[in-house]
């Protein structure tokens, strides 16, 4: 198994570096100070086009950025902290699309960036504690992935704490106009919310520049809400909440219909979501963790150790699972809706519609960084190739990022939040259970940091 050394790690004042860096430096704009060096590492750019170009490569990394990436033969720049990186593969850090991170611990946080999850899209969180988490993560005071966040949910009627009620247009615009002047990146909205007030949030929305993520409420159709430009779409269950369950007697008589769905009714939704490029974020693995919750509880993860008491003791007790949860047939039911996700998911991707990657924790059982490899196990098993599986997890959440067409890719200027794996992820996913090292916003988290994290260390 193969270790990061340290080859190099030497100081040099400005001048130095700008010599020993540049020496054709007539050309160069300003004195630049590589901070980081990856050397002889492989890129796997998920979001790369066309053949793949040189490898292995050699990584210059400038303050929070990759700054150069050099060919085996060119000079390799003095002066900064170098990683004999050889025999490792190189990725973009991971997003989880879908969590609710100001609803947890600590320990939350510092499990994603130990799985490679450098940023996640909140969707539905207390605002206050949503900014306090994001000020200890940018100070250093807290170990954390770069959090893009929506705020409270915005819903018809509360079903958590976090949600805000919008019950008339006029309420929805007051509630998108405080979310942008709150600095939110994007809103979120749930099943309660009512079909009037729907289309006046999405007229907001896009008077105020931002989109809109979530449920799809329950008066409205999914192709209504694809037309009228609802971007992201969340969760394989919201498609059918509605009006498709609205036709059947109960929930489990509508999973057992939903085959049929995907034979007579999905090409339509599939045309619309490619039209719209609709992002959809099915979060498979959160319904296998459901069906299956008995199962799980009996045999509890080991990091469950590590989120504390009060998470295992709501868990295992506030959650424990009913004898419903425990019936054969009822648990064959439950996981067929992640099967009907995963051929929908398939037949998206084939069709050529965005599909994104999260996890919706904290939910019962669902694990911070852990269950984001998982959802993607799921998307190579609906079909996707590796490559094309960890795509849905580092192209990250478009245009609410920030607009910046580098993120998520390996090339010069792109952010530097990137994952060092001792396996190739193009020939399989699970290759992310396998970190060397994650680099957080230019800075090298090796694998004895990462393992204090699961030794429960701070
Ligand atoms: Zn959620």
């Amino acid at each position: 198994m193969r270790t990061l050394t340290l080859r190099r790690a030497t100081l040099c004042t400005a001048l130095a570096c700008l010599l020993a860096c540049h020496p054709r430096s007539a050309e160069v704009e300003a004195p630049s100070t590589p901070t980081l060096i990856l050397a002889g590492i492989t890129l796997r750019d998920p979001g790369a086009e066309g053949p793949a170009g040189a490898n292995p490569v050699t990584v210059v990394i400038e303050g929070d950025r990759i700054a150069r990436i050099l060919d085996p033969h060119e000079t390799v720049p003095a002066g900064a902290r170098t990683i004999d990186a050889s025999g490792l593969y190189l990725i973009p850090g991971l997003w989880d699309l879908h969590t609710h991170l100001s609803l947890t611990g600590d320990m939350f946080s510092r499990l994603l960036v130990a799985h490679g999850v450098t940023a996640v899209r909140d969707l539905g969180g207390n605002v206050e504690q949503l900014e306090a988490l994001r000020a200890r993560i940018e100070s250093g005071e807290l170990l954390g992935p770069r959090i893009v966040r929506a705020g409270p949910t915005l819903n018809g009627a509360p079903n958590a704490a976090h949600h805000r009620v919008i019950a008339t247009p006029e309420e929805a615009a007051t509630a998108v106009a405080e979310l942008k002047a709150a600095g939110m990146d994007l809103l979120k909205t749930h099943n309660a919310t009512d079909r009037e007030v729907y289309f006046a949030l999405l007229e907001a929305a896009a008077q105020q520049g931002m989109k809109l993520a979530g449920h799809i409420p329950k008066g409205v159709d999914p192709i209504e809400a694809c037309r009228a430009g609802q971007y992201s779409v969340e969760h394989i269950a919201t498609i059918f909440e509605g009006t498709y369950i609205s036709r059947f007697d109960g929930d489990l008589e509508a999973i057992q219909a939903m085959p049929t769905w995907l034979a007579t009714e999905a090409d339509e939704l599939i045309d619309c979501f490619v039209e719209y490029q609709t992002l959809f974020v099915p979060t498979l693995r959160t319904y296998r963790v459901r069906a299956r919750w008995a199962a799980w509880t009996d045999d509890p993860d080991p990091l469950l150790d590590l989120l504390g008491e009060d998470v295992r003791n709501s868990w295992l007790e506030g959650a424990a699972p009913t004898e419903k949860d425990r019936n054969p047939k009822v648990i064959e039911l439950r996981d067929s809706l992640v099967t009907v996700g995963q051929e929908l998911v398939r037949r998206l991707h084939e069709a050529g519609a965005p599909i994104g990657a999260g996890t919706d924790f904290s939910g019962p059982g669902v694990l911070p960084g852990k269950d984001l490899h998982r959802e993607l196990e799921l998307f190579v098993e609906a079909g996707l190739l590796p490559r094309e599986a960890l795509l849905t997890a580092t192209r990250g959440p478009g245009g609410e990022a920030g607009g910046d067409a580098r993120q998520g890719r390996l090339v010069e200027g792109a952010p530097a939040d990137l994952v060092l794996l001792r396996r190739d992820p193009f020939e399989s996913v699970e290759a992310l259970g396998e970190i060397e090292a994650v680099v957080l916003r230019g800075r090298l988290i090796e694998r004895r940091e990462i393992d204090g994290i699961f030794e429960g260390h701070e």
